[in-house]
């Protein structure tokens, strides 16, 4: 396996399907997630363990996290899942899936109002999710992330303080995090706010990784991720063309397309490991299953600029 440069992860998955109120069959979200990794992404965030009287969506989460252990890419990949308390991490090591990324929201209003719990009960709840480390001595060596919600400015507090964010940084990896997201959840942020907030937490996250989860909806998702880049960003998510709205503006356009993100990137002269022809395929399938969502994105409509050959092209043909 070749050495990539940076780390794009399919959130399609999860946070693309978080909002669609009809529920996509599990073997549809099987044949997805296998075609994103045939197209070569390296990391899949592959469901939600959280119950599923709150999400409907998500009640296959045991099994669409068992089977997609079995998938394989060019480029493995990595899956992990989104817990949002100890028992859903709980089921998700059960289930087999040994990278747990925990969210809380820096913004306590945000917090509240998404998992009903101030944010000092949310790390309470990360010192739990640790804690499984020690239960099973098979659980000993997995992954943990921490993920950021609101990390540049929250729809229901607005400013999100920068400092306050860098605390919860620290806090997160002083309790026992192995990485760090910094999500802009709502695209509130600009580029000067994410190149100035990634610098600090990727010097704070001492070589951990940093990751970027940004959403497009206003506009800015690809500038935002050329700031995150440059501080040193370890990896971005992105969705299959662009899916997954925005609960708090309804008709907005979601997370950053994933083909656009391989586009820029692989311009940049970055392996990603994708093959953006491959990929079509992961999007038609998601297009057939979502009739009624929208999809965004450019690079798949007007094809790569003539006499550009992708660096992961090259790679893949060595
Ligand atoms: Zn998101």
């Amino acid at each position: 396996m070749a050495k990539l440069d940076i780390i794009v992860r399919e959130v399609g998955l999860r946070d693309g399907l978080q909002l669609v109120k009809s529920f996509v069959p599990t073997e549809t979200k099987l044949a997805w997630a296998r075609a994103v990794a045939e197209a070569g992404v390296p990391e899949i965030e592959i469901t939600n363990f959280v119950p599923a009287k709150v999400i409907p969506q998500f009640a296959d989460a045991a099994e669409v996290a068992k089977a997609s252990l079995s998938i394989k890419g060019p480029n493995g990949p990595k899956i992990c899942a989104l817990a949002p308390n100890r028992k859903g991490a709980e089921n998700m090591l059960l289930a087999g899936v040994r990278n747990v990324n925990f969210v809380l929201s820096v913004s306590e209003g945000h917090n509240l109002s998404n998992v009903r719990k101030s944010t000092d009960a949310s790390f309470a709840e990360f010192e739990n999710v640790v804690a499984l480390r020690k239960e099973r001595p098979e659980w000993k060596d997995i992954k943990i992330q921490g993920c950021l919600a609101t990390s540049f400015g929250c729809t229901i507090e607005g400013r999100v303080d920068p400092d306050r964010v860098l605390r919860f940084v620290d806090r997160y990896l002083t309790l026992g995090a192995d990485e760090i997201t910094l999500a802009d959840t709502v695209g509130y942020a600009a580029p000067s706010e994410i190149s100035n907030l990634f610098t600090h937490a990727v010097r704070l996250a001492a070589g951990k990784p940093v990751y970027a989860h940004f959403h497009d909806t206003r506009g800015l998702g690809l500038a935002n991720v050329y700031a995150a880049l440059e501080a040193g960003a370890a990896g971005f998510d992105a969705s299959t063309g662009g899916l997954g709205g925005c609960p708090f503006a309804p008709g907005a356009s979601g997370n950053i397309v994933m083909e656009d993100l391989v586009f820029l990137l692989e311009k940049e002269g970055l392996r990603t490991g994708v093959d953006l022809e491959k990929y079509r395929k992961a999007r038609e399938i998601a297009e057939a299953a979502l009739p009624n969502e929208s999809f965004y994105g450019t690079i798949l409509r007007a094809g790569l600029p003539k006499g550009f050959t992708p660096p992961s092209r090259l790679m893949a043909a060595e």
